[in-house]
């Protein structure tokens, strides 16, 4: 792939931006820079959303079982082309391939619900409930729908938002960000293999202005945000002042609380594949390992040899290392600028991930898995999303001191607890106040069917992305009260029998 300039795709139509600023698009494996992502503004998004306004009629009268077979060709297309898009999600943003697959499979999953649309749509009735009214609820589309999406998964968050609002009866407008805008590109051209009519489905580029453009248009009636809390908070608000329905994600702080009696042929790789997976870009990965009891002295020995033992190194050729590149060298050195400060607070650096380079890509953007521990909760590495493979040990003396420290965190995202104590995993399950629990698994990441139920400072909105939620988010309801006259029963209201 050259030095390529992004197109977008509006109204079913391949198109360049007005744009003339540009943000260099690179490979995390080498640094290299591979595309020119326009910094698109107010002219490209009034395109994309007029073409998705005028589209829109149309693709709302469809018949939500047509609409739906669009989607089965989508699907099919996604699994045959997997491969392929994993290579560009690999290239731009440094994941291994594995990881790849697994994000665009979580993508698909959405995809698969939304194949069941005429199933999940369907309202209420109620016959009879007094006087011979009968009553219905219906769910409607919304109108054009607006999608904004972080770099960390360019392929499963965007499936979280355009599959579900499109088979409901939207247009949609997809931003992703500017930094991993290739694998939006390529799943649009699937999108155009499997035949959505023109302006169903449209792809702009660029950063805030693109959004500011999005968040006050008047035709724009719904916006998902998935993204950092500020940004999230600033998405929330300003939507909502402008009068549209939102659903913003924002970042996270997430911790495993090991009990002494938890199993270790959990805790060891769960610990490993949820902090340093997605080389720690997840907003569901571990930060903060709670050893409760004295736990630390089984597990952490065994945490310290498999961490010695990852391979770091490229991701773009094929190759299959443990843990690939961060997104850039500005994130990189804001993840070493957390280090030094854990350093600087005095906690232990027992693996220190700096300095690690990939022998045939000195430019990456690597660092190695980290670990501190002696990490107090007040110290800043315990308090911040620090959004790469930094993983802190903390140790209290009781489920309750665990509790009271996860609650205090202004995030919300998720929370595991390992125990073989019933009792002990039901009152961590109903304390502790993240949305995501987990009672002895890894990432505690729903399922499709299940909404990404993040709390706090992690969401701002009320319908969450995914699950039924996700539906509620993109449709809205209408109550039909309805009588039919029988025969005699118009003299009730003195109009005559009829003939
Ligand atoms: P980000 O907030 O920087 O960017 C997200 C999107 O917002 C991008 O499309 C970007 O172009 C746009 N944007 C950035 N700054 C903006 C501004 N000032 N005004 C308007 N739009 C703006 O996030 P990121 O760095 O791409 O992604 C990482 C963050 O996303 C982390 O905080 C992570 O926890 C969070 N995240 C959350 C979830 C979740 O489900 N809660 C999932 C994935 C990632």
């Amino acid at each position: 792939m050259g030095q390529s300039v992004c197109k977008q795709f509006i109204g079913g139509e391949w198109c360049d931006a007005a744009a003339c600023e540009f943000f260099e698009v690179t490979n995390s494996s080498t640094g290299e820079v591979i595309a020119q992502s326009p910094l698109s503004g107010v002219p490209d998004v009034n395109a994309a959303v007029a073409a998705a306004a005028a589209a829109f009629p149309e693709w709302a009268a469809t018949p939500v079982s047509r609409r739906a077979q669009y989607l089965f060709r989508y699907k099919v297309l996604l699994e045959e082309h997997l491969d392929d898009l994993a290579a560009v999600l690999c290239l731009e943003h440094g994941k291994t391939r594995p990881e790849a697959i697994g994000e665009l499979r979580r993508g698909l999953e959405v995809v698969d619900m939304c194949c069941g649309m005429p199933m999940l749509m369907k309202g209420d009735t109620l016959d009879d409930l007094g006087g011979g009214v009968d009553y219905q609820t219906t769910r409607y589309p919304l109108g054009v729908c607006a999608g904004i999406t972080p770099f960390n998964f360019p392929g499963m968050i965007p499936h979280w938002m355009f599959p579900v609002a499109i088979a409901c009866g939207n247009t949609f407008v997809l931003k992703p960000s500017q930094q991993t805008p290739l694998t939006a590109i390529r799943f649009t051209e699937l999108m155009i293999e499997a035949g959505f009519p023109a302006g169903v489905f449209n792809l702009v580029h660029g950063a805030k202005e693109a959004v500011d453009t999005l968040l006050v248009h008047p035709d724009v009636k719904a916006v998902s945000f998935v993204g950092s809390t500020p940004v999230a908070q600033y998405i929330y608000a300003t939507a909502a002042v402008n009068g549209k329905r939102v659903q913003a994600a924002g970042g996270a702080k997430n911790h495993f609380v090991v009990m002494p009696d938890a199993p270790l042929e959990l805790v060891v790789p769960n610990i490993i594949s949820s902090a340093f997976g997605c080389a720690g870009e997840r907003c569901m990965a571990v930060a903060n390992v709670i050893a409760v009891g004295g736990s630390e002295k089984k597990f952490m020995p065994l945490l310290r040899a498999a961490v010695q033992k990852m391979t770091i190194g490229r991701t773009d050729q094929g190759s299959e290392p443990d843990m690939g590149p961060v997104i850039s060298a500005e994130h990189r050195a804001r993840i070493e600028g957390y280090i030094e400060a854990g350093v600087r607070e005095g906690a232990n650096l027992l693996e220190d991930g700096r300095g690690v380079t990939a022998p045939d890509a000195p430019d990456g953007f690597y660092i190695g898995p980290t670990i501190f521990d002696g990490v107090k909760p007040e110290y800043t590495i315990a308090q911040d999303e620090i959004f790469g493979p930094v993983l802190s040990v903390l140790e209290m003396d009781s489920l309750d001191a665990a509790i009271d420290h996860i609650n205090a965190s202004p995030f919300g995202n998720a929370a595991c607890v390992y125990t073989r104590s019933g009792p002990d995993a039901r009152a961590f399950r109903s304390r502790v106040n993240p949305g995501m629990v987990g009672i002895n698994v890894g990432v505690p990441a729903p399922v499709a069917c299940f909404p990404f139920s993040g709390w706090k400072d992690s969401f701002f909105g009320d319908l969450h992305v995914q699950g039924h939620e996700g539906i509620l988010f993109y449709t809205q309801q209408k109550v039909v009260l309805a009588r039919w006259l029988v025969r005699g029963a118009l003299d009730t209201f003195g109009c005559g029998s009829g003939s």
